[in-house]
């Protein structure tokens, strides 16, 4: 008997810690730009949502141990549609199942129009500490071009909401539609910056296949004209940029998404979820259904180490796993591109602009 308790206790402790991301693939209505896992839902099936969500997490538990949470996030999907009862649910679950730090980064997705003060309030009484809110435009005509539900009024009034809470709060906008440009994204950075955020997320509007925008034949900014807005942003947002997309204050740097950039394990749960977790020393990959999941060698890993580590304005951490990848002839003749900074490997300003071309050519 004392046999299994050492090494029960033993499997616990050497587990690394596991970040959670928890998919809720339901929105009210598809946005016209949006390749996201998620559906139109009027009327989810909330239960069996909440049960499925259990089933997998009790079957990573029993996979993992009672793995050490540092950091859940709630994404989607419009987590905010989530009814109280079921979030209570799945928080129960998780602390069941895992051991939650104490200072647990909770994040949870959310749309203007889908969350009031009494429902947030729920969900910070449940654990929720940071609020994520998908603004997207300040400008009610472009809303409604992308097929957003809200108004500009709407996500305001929930950024004060949350604000008035003091939640941590961080919200996403999208730049580089058909009619942006240079000064008009300079103008969004400064009505951004009037709303006293302390994260944000600015993304470039991309055209998948399979939307809407994608059949529209639009009139899309050219190449060199985003990579000026880029460029625009970095220079008009009074917040420093972190990530490729990502720009706050030091101490508000959202930690879920940081651990994963810096290589760190994590769970992904739900449909449309995806993770990389670390079983008795191997690491494999994990996505859609929770039963299907692949060893991944520790070059592969290594690589992927490059590709998130290098978005980030820190870089990534040069270990001996990393270094082997690495062609270091090529980072000595682009000095213009890349630099060794504190044993981190990071872009120039001039290389983040050509981010995805950089990594091709640095690795092995
Ligand atoms: S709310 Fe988000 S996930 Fe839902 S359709 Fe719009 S962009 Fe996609």
């Amino acid at each position: 008997m004392l046999n299994f308790i050492f090494m029960w206790l033993l499997f616990i402790i050497m587990n690394i810690p596991h970040n959670l991301y928890i998919h809720v693939p339901f929105c009210m209505s598809k946005c016209k730009y949006c390749a996201f896992f998620s559906r139109a839902c009027d009327n989810p099936d909330w239960e069996k949502y909440a049960c499925d969500i259990c089933s997998e997490l009790k079957f990573w538990s029993d996979k993992l141990g009672q793995v050490h949470i540092p950091t859940i996030f709630f994404g989607g999907g419009t987590p905010s549609l989530m009814p109280i009862k079921i979030f209570e649910q799945i928080m129960n679950c998780i602390h069941k199942n895992f051991d939650i730090d104490k200072n647990c980064e909770i994040t949870i997705e959310s749309n203007p129009g889908t969350l009031d003060k009494n429902k947030l309030s729920d969900f910070v009484s449940i654990g929720v500490n940071r609020l994520s809110v998908g603004i997207q435009s300040l400008t009610d005509a472009e809303l409604q071009f992308m097929g957003r539900r809200h108004n500009v009024r709407q996500a305001q009034d929930l950024l004060n909401v949350a604000q008035n809470m003091n939640l941590r709060v961080s919200a996403d906008f999208i730049y580089g539609l058909p009619n942006h440009n240079v000064q008009s994204v300079i103008d969004l950075c400064n009505e951004i910056n009037k709303l006293g955020l302390q994260h944000v997320s600015m993304y470039e509007l991309t055209i998948e296949k399979n939307t809407p925008f994608g059949k529209m034949n639009l009139n899309m900014p050219d190449n060199n004209t985003m990579a000026d807005m880029y460029t625009a942003i970095g220079e008009n947002l009074n917040l420093p940029r972190y990530e490729v997309s990502n720009y706050a204050t030091p101490n508000q740097h959202c930690l879920h998404n940081e651990n994963i950039w810096d290589g760190g394990a994590y769970i992904g749960i739900g449909q449309g979820g995806a993770g990389r977790v670390f079983i008795d020393d191997i690491w494999y990959e994990q996505r859609g259904n929770y039963e299907l999941f692949e060893k991944i060698s520790d070059e592969t890993r290594a690589v992927e180490k490059i590709l998130t580590g290098l978005r980030t304005i820190r870089g990534v951490k040069l270990s001996d796993d990393v270094k082997n990848q690495i062609d270091f002839n090529w980072v000595n003749k682009h000095k213009d591109l890349v630099a060794i900074n504190n044993e981190y490997l990071h872009t120039t300003p001039r290389g983040m602009l050509i981010l995805d071309d950089i990594t091709l050519d640095l690795i092995k």
